[in-house]
């Protein structure tokens, strides 16, 4: 898997200057490396360009690596909505976002998400377009909340599906996460809201589109 991601690393995607820039200034504030890879954030750019979306919500922010993917993903009309327990990161996040010019395109909720998509759901708020990345225990909580603020034809996104590959491969060493991610696994897949598909890219994308 490392191998795979490798190749697919140095075959199609060159972190370009801005997000080297990105990812220096996270790990200068000393928070952890557990950014999107460069491949990875290059296809959330391209689904989010493919699918047209304008409203993007993102929840796990940390310092705005897949905030500045997601957003170069859509024109001048898109906006994109982060949710991140932590005040220091958001606002590292937002540093970045403003780096890479948008600055008036984005904006931070902080506090912990499921509350945050509580919220958003009282205010009647839709988005077309979700990428989920933020602490595991709760992927299924986030998905039910994802689905109750899209807009029919939405795309969900669901980082680290694979654990390393090991939900797949009993030799490679289990993660404290592996059971999770095989349980949303499960369910994303036989989701009777959803048509869905993995990508193993990166530590594993789900992809579904929500059904009209
Ligand atoms: N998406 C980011 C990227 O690729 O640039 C990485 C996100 S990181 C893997 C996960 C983030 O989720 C962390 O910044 C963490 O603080 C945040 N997080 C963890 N639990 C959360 C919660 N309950 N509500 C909101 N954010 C949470």
């Amino acid at each position: 898997m490392k191998k795979i991601n490798e190749y697919i690393d140095e075959t199609f995607t060159k972190e370009d200057e801005l997000l080297q820039e990105v990812r220096y200034y996270i790990a200068e504030k000393e928070m952890p490396a557990i950014s999107v890879s460069p491949s990875a954030g290059k296809c959330l750019t391209m689904l989010v360009r493919m699918t047209g979306a304008k409203r993007v919500l993102e929840i796990g922010a940390l310092g705005g690596y897949s905030g500045v993917c997601l957003a170069r993903g859509f024109g001048a009309e898109g906006e994109l909505l982060s949710l991140e327990l932590e005040k220091s990161y958001a606002q590292v996040a937002k540093e970045n976002l403003t780096k890479a010019g948008f600055e008036d395109q984005v904006s931070h909720l902080t506090g912990p998400a499921l509350e945050s998509l509580d919220w958003l759901n009282e205010q009647q708020d839709s988005f077309d377009f979700f990428f989920i990345d933020a602490d595991k225990d709760n992927y299924e909580n986030y998905l039910e909340g994802c689905l109750r603020l899209a807009r029919p034809g939405a795309v969900i996104v669901a980082d680290n599906v694979l654990a390393r590959g090991s939900v797949a491969d009993e030799e490679i060493e289990a993660r404290k996460y592996t059971e999770t991610m095989r349980d949303f696994n499960k369910k994303v897949a036989e989701h009777p809201r959803l048509e869905s598909m993995l990508l193993p890219i990166g530590d594993g994308f789900t992809v579904s589109r929500v059904k009209k």
